[in-house]
């Protein structure tokens, strides 16, 4: 699926308003606001009767890191969801918010510079200062995408439903990296409505654990959210993504093959965890973050296992 590029002057949402508040004050974006009137349909939470679940995406981060029933089924979801930002950004945050959030990248946050996602030719980060920038290269920008939610959410396979194109895949809202000119493949006014999950899987176990460069209120160098079934001393399903490394949320495929099927030791499990760089193709700053995400995906996988 193209991704589109996303203009300065495009209408945007306003829901927290945590992030769209800073962009605005900035100059960086100068388009329409629209409040998101809240329909009920976009604050609830509704479970089916075979075990799925609907989060309306203008559910506070707050109330999902809070919901006990979520904390069961979707422990990702929620240890994701209380790892996220500070108390006050998450009693404010939405999940549809979180997802269409914009990159962080300074170079992108600053009026006075161009970039690809505002109508520039290129990536100043590439060539300047990218310290907190991608180790998976896999496009013209190098900004990691920001959502964590979004991390936890394709661990999940969950779907986003809006109100223009119905449920779209992960993959379908968050592209490949492959276009560095948007965060995130919702048209101009496109609303993100909600987010559905699957039921989860019976015994499996999840945990979420970010490496951060101080103990709150920033982004994550690397996150990973892990789920595992472990049985009769195997992993029997196994499903691990990453934020913090790419340009989209990624999926740790070659870990998960690496431990699919086999015993739960620390043998198996430290030769995994090399395996999560596969791939990985760092830029001169940022070699730091293989070593983390390493490190993270092996403690996880220990924990699971334990
Ligand atoms: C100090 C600090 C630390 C942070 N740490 C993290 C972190 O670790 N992980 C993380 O993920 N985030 C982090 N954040 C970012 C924070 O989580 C986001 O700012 C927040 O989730 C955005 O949600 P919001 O409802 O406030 O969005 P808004 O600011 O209201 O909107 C953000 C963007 O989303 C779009 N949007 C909003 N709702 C919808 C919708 N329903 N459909 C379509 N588009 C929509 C808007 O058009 C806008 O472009 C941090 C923020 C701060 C200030």
């Amino acid at each position: 699926m193209s991704v589109a590029t996303k203009n300065a002057q495009d209408t945007e949402f306003r829901a927290g308003g945590t992030d769209i508040s800073e962009r605005r004050r900035s100059g960086v974006s100068t388009g329409p606001l629209l409040d998101i009137a809240v329909e009920p349909e976009m604050t609830s939470m509704l479970w089916g009767a075979d075990g799925t679940l609907r989060i309306g995406a203008a559910t506070t981060i707050a109330a999902i890191a809070a919901d006990a029933r979520i904390a069961a089924a979707y422990p990702g979801i929620a240890a994701s969801a209380q790892g996220l930002a500070t108390p006050q950004i998450r009693h404010l945050a939405t999940l549809g918010g979180n997802l269409a959030q914009r990159s962080r990248c300074w170079y992108y946050r600053s009026p006075e510079i161009a970039c690809l996602k505002k109508g520039g030719s290129d990536c100043p980060a590439r060539s300047g200062n990218h310290l907190y920038g991608v180790a998976f290269d896999l496009g013209p920008c190098v900004a990691p995408h920001p959502s964590t939610m979004a991390a936890a959410l394709l661990a999940y396979d969950a779907t986003i439903a809006t109100d223009k194109r119905g449920c779209l895949t992960m993959a379908e809202v968050f592209g490949d990296g492959s276009n560095g000119a948007a965060d995130n493949a919702l048209q101009p006014g496109e609303l993100i409505k909600g987010v559905e999950l699957p039921a989860p899987m019976a015994g499996e176990r999840a945990l979420y654990k970010r490496a951060i460069s101080r103990t709150h209120a920033e982004w994550p160098l690397v996150e990973v959210c892990a789920r595992a079934v472990v049985k009769d001393g195997t992993f029997q399903f196994i499903r691990l993504t990453a934020g913090g490394i790419a340009a989209v949320p990624l999926r740790l495929a070659a870990v998960e093959a690496a431990l699919q099927g086999k015993a739960a030791n620390a043998a198996n499990i430290a030769s995994a965890a090399e395996q999560a760089v596969a791939g990985a193709k760092p830029l001169p700053m940022t070699g730091y973050k293989l070593d983390l995400l390493k490190g993270v995906v092996q403690d996880l996988l220990q924990r699971l296992a334990g």
